[in-house]
């Protein structure tokens, strides 16, 4: 079996990093919006990140086009089923999709609307991939927005999140620019959550050091996005091996935004190796230019990821899903028997 097959979680995967060059065609088209490229070739250089990309704020830029296109509730379900189709097309089992819903309200949609098309959209496309055979489950994480300006639309995604909890909401996280906007600014937001019994995952450790991924811990984060500069402190390493926190990792994203300068020091393979629960996912499929299964494959290259590890890391998708134990035990199941 091709080591590609690895890949069938994805726990990290945004929405609007994640539109297909035709999919921006079509929903250009659909609302009459000029593009700066008419051509899948063309558009690549405004969708992907640079191979000379800096830092997390230049891997940021690429996401302007696709929010342009995604404020409506029809661009936002279409896009949903496009991505869950590929997503099943490629073979992958469980995949969480993440987006930030005040991103989408500057032509007047209404956050819940929003959360509403997407969830419209996951929903049919699981239909019509069940029909065809594949077997997918795709649930959503409402992000939060680090910025200035924003905590009332913050709440008001808190307050989303729980009312469609377990109806295809799985969590809350908080997305945006780590280096610039700390993490101990957001501590109402996830107070409120941890008081509405929401899970998070929070993106820490990624542009900014061990402090941001200590704040998340503290707020109650069940899982950390990222946590790829975890490694720069020992007694943190410790903490999240102790109490199992799943790191969702995305090799192929963190190459691009630097998060190592020297990528032979990614600490994936150090992370496995002191038992921590790392998972690999992709970011963003159409930024980075990637997927979940493509990761694993990176991996390989870069870093000499060997079979038995790639199998662990697959199945520490199913432990680190936001879902009920049942639900993980019958995923598990699925997987162990197409991987072995
Ligand atoms: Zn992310």
């Amino acid at each position: 079996m091709s080591f590609l097959k690895y890949g069938i979680t994805d726990l990290h995967l945004h929405l609007d990093g994640s539109l297909s060059p035709e999919t921006v065609l079509d929903l250009a088209k659909l609302q009459s919006i000029e593009l700066p490229a008419d051509t899948r070739e063309g558009l690549y250089s405004y969708l992907t990140a640079p191979a000379g990309c800096e830092d997390l704020n230049d891997y940021l830029k690429c996401f302007e086009l696709p929010l342009q296109i995604l404020q409506t509730g029809e661009a936002l379900s279409i896009s949903a089923y496009r991505l869950t189709e590929e997503l099943a097309d490629r073979g992958i089992r469980y995949a969480e999709i993440r987006y930030a819903p005040q991103l989408h309200t500057r032509t007047g949609l209404r956050q819940a609307d929003s959360v509403l098309s997407v969830l419209e959209g996951v929903k049919k496309a699981v239909k019509m991939a069940d029909k065809k055979g594949k077997n997918i489950r795709v649930q959503i994480i409402l992000c939060c927005m680090r910025g200035i300006g924003n905590t009332e639309a913050n709440l008001e995604t808190v307050y989303i999140a729980e009312k469609y909890l377990g109806r295809g909401v799985a969590a809350l996280d908080l997305a945006g620019a780590e280096g610039v906007f700390p993490t101990s600014d957001y501590e109402e937001i996830f107070r409120l959550a941890g008081e509405l019994k929401i899970p998070f995952t929070i993106h820490a450790g990624e542009a900014a050091g061990p402090e941001s991924i200590w704040k998340a811990l503290e707020f109650g984060a069940s899982r950390i996005g990222h946590g790829v500069r975890a490694s720069e402190d020992r007694e943190l390493v410790e903490e999240l091996r102790r109490r199992r926190i799943p790191l969702e990792m995305c090799p192929v994203s963190n190459q691009q935004t630097k998060t190592v300068k020297d990528f032979s020091k990614y600490p994936l393979k150090s992370y496995l190796e002191r038992g921590l629960m790392v998972t690999v996912n992709s970011d963003n499929m159409t930024v980075s230019d990637t997927w979940a299964g493509a990761g694993y494959e990176f991996l390989r290259r870069q870093c000499g990821l060997t079979r038995e590890e790639a199998e662990r890391l697959s199945l520490n998708g199913v432990e680190a899903a936001f879902l009920s134990e049942n639900e993980k035990a019958a995923l598990r199941k699925s997987i162990l028997a197409e991987i072995r």
